[in-house]
């Protein structure tokens, strides 16, 4: 038996992912992983295909999302895992995103449209149940030749900052934490190596988060020592994962990063007791 590995992280066609629940799972049985939580972006729509093929695929499967978020205007992701698939507080923070995002992505149509670069609605990828983001748009730009690449559009309008960025309504760091919690479900910093503001990295490490994500895509085990010791001081569980987007980030393959046996038998064991109850 291959030595145990579960990748925690990583998106779907549900959110801006290019591979579909079915193909993820079956793309993870087939680099030996024994166990994956699907973590779109802000739905939980992937487990509807995702958990019976995971069941036929063998691979182990606990539940996940990654909630967008916002900490004095800047922007934060937090893990959740081991919720309920059926809990209500989750489905329904997922609902309000869905409606958050729809109204903030008009905008930032609009003012596309401003700067001599129109897209519809239906230039856009996805339908209700799916996460639509700046990655779709990004794609229509690309598609109707605005801009040469995804990267292109990010760097000269769609970065925050940039002239057809929109934050749109927000929901704070502390809000989310709260749904997760009410859910049962367990709250972790996404990707904190990301963070270049040290005021900010702070403030959430002094939030009621349950542990960090410290093993992160390509990131070498030198750059994430420094969290893998913060979680340890604090008591803190520590996830890790690819954060595999499929063929639109061509350098993060599934399964790059990823936590042992132990620490996905203790997630698991919070996700069964929550399915159950
Ligand atoms: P959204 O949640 O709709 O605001 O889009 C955020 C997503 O866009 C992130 O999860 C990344 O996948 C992608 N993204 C954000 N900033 C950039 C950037 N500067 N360059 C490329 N992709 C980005
Ligand atoms: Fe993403
Ligand atoms: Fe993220
Ligand atoms: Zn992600």
């Amino acid at each position: 038996m291959t030595e145990f590995r579960a990748d925690l992280h990583c998106h779907t066609t549900c959110s801006d992912g290019t591979v579909t629940p079915e193909e993820i799972i079956l793309l993870a049985a087939k680099i030996g992983l024994r166990g994956l939580s699907i973590t779109d972006h802000d739905t939980v729509s992937a487990y509807e295909q995702a958990v019976p093929a995971a069941e036929k695929a063998g691979i182990e499967l606990i539940s996940g999302v990654e909630f967008s978020a916002s900490h004095r205007d800047i922007s934060v992701h937090i893990l959740a895992y081991a919720f309920s698939l059926s809990n209500e507080h989750i489905l329904s923070f997922c609902r309000s995103h869905q409606e958050r995002r729809h109204n903030r992505n008009k905008t930032i149509l609009k003012l596309l449209a401003k700067h001599g670069m129109p897209i519809e609605d239906t230039d856009l990828l996805g339908n209700d149940y799916h996460t639509i983001g700046r990655p779709h748009i990004a794609q229509a730009m690309v598609k109707k030749g605005y801009v040469s690449s995804i990267q292109d559009a990010f760097n000269k309008y769609l970065k925050e900052g940039g002239p057809c960025y929109a934050a749109g309504d927000v929901f704070s760091v502390e809000e989310t934490l709260d749904v997760i919690h009410q859910a049962n479900g367990l709250a972790f910093i996404a990707h904190p190596h990301l963070i270049n503001n040290e005021r900010l990295i702070r403030q959430l490490l002094e939030m009621p988060f349950d542990g960090l994500e410290g093993y992160y895509a390509r990131f070498q085990p030198s750059q994430e020592e420094r969290w893998v010791k913060i979680a340890k001081k604090k008591g803190w569980l520590i996830t890790g994962g690819s954060d595999f987007h499929g063929t639109v980030k061509e350098m993060i393959p599934l399964g790059c990063s990823w936590v042992n046996e132990e620490i996905f038998r203790k997630l698991q064991a919070h996700y069964q007791k929550n399915a159950v109850s």
